[in-house]
């Protein structure tokens, strides 16, 4: 298992970067590039109490039992407030628009009116509906303040996946959802020498393996080869589609390890893959900030 997460004094220049390479994803790529920039900053910082990974069964691990499903990643204890605060704070940077929800919310968490651990808790236990009564109160758009309490729990998925990846080295994993938080991923890369393809999770960071001979998403498999949506000229880049679950994934092509890359900017410069297969009437494996376009 590897962490594609680069230290966060190489965002800066690995934007700029993608910037030149994408410059139809300009904006988002700058939009986001706080954001993202603060979230590595942030997850790297992070001192939590460690997980007692004894409990991680790698039995279970091996059958598609995520770390998650396993043990609780969300220490008892913690608010995260600061975190909520600074992640806030990127989000006005970035997006001058949301500023002034992100002002509310930050009133709201500062006084102790939201209380960021227990939506992550809802979230990691997939209580969907306690999560939606809690956006009802708030005073901004749920969509909005979702949107920020998907990045605190970056901060914290991350923290955990690096841990987890420290503490456990090699497992194996064979499904198409990441091995640590259980989302799918949002972007995949294949190795051009060798040919192995790597998922890449937005919601952890985490990177994983994968066959390249079935759908993450579905798992119906296609030995003589799946199917792939190339924009003319672009070779290094393409969307895998699978007609069985109608979802798309982003692909990147790699030769060698020339420069650093962060999979998550490397989504972002690929919106317009996004766009095409959306309107083709796929849709992506895991929504993101950046791909939900309707
Ligand atoms: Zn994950
Ligand atoms: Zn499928």
């Amino acid at each position: 298992m590897i962490l594609s997460s680069q230290a966060a004094s190489e965002v800066p220049a690995i934007i700029d970067r993608a910037i030149e390479q994408n410059p139809h994803a300009e904006n988002l790529l700058r939009a986001f590039g706080p954001i993202i920039l603060r979230e590595r900053e942030l997850a790297a910082g992070l001192a939590l109490p460690p997980l007692d990974v004894s409990q991680i069964d790698r039995e279970k691990l091996s059958s598609g039992v995520s770390v998650i499903r396993q043990i609780n990643l969300i220490p008892d204890g913690e608010d995260f407030k600061e975190v909520a605060l600074a992640m806030a704070a990127a989000v006005k940077e970035g997006l001058p628009s949301l500023a002034d929800d992100m002002n509310r919310l930050g009133e709201w968490i500062a006084q102790g009116k939201i209380q960021p651990a227990d939506v992550l808790k809802f979230s990691a236990r997939h209580e969907e509906g306690a999560a939606d009564a809690v956006w009802k109160t708030l005073p901004a758009s749920p969509s909005n303040a979702s949107f920020l309490m998907s990045l605190v729990a970056r901060v914290v998925f991350e923290a955990r996946a690096i841990e987890v990846a420290k503490a456990l080295g090699a497992y194996a994993w064979e499904k198409g959802y990441c091995p640590v938080c259980g989302t799918f991923p949002s972007i995949a890369l294949i190795e051009e020498q060798g040919g192995k393809r790597f998922l890449h999770c937005s919601a952890c960071g985490q990177d994983w393996r994968y066959t390249r001979v079935s759908c993450p998403y579905c798992e119906k498999e296609a030995p003589g080869g799946m199917e792939y949506f190339y924009v003319e000229n672009k070779t290094q880049e393409s969307a895998f589609i699978c007609d069985q679950c109608k979802k798309y994934l982003v692909t990147l092509y790699r030769a060698g390890h020339v420069l650093a890359r962060d999979m998550d900017v490397s989504a972002i410069s690929l919106v317009h893959l996004d766009m095409i297969m959306q309107d083709k009437g796929y849709q992506p494996m895991t929504p993101c900030p950046w791909n939900v376009l309707k």
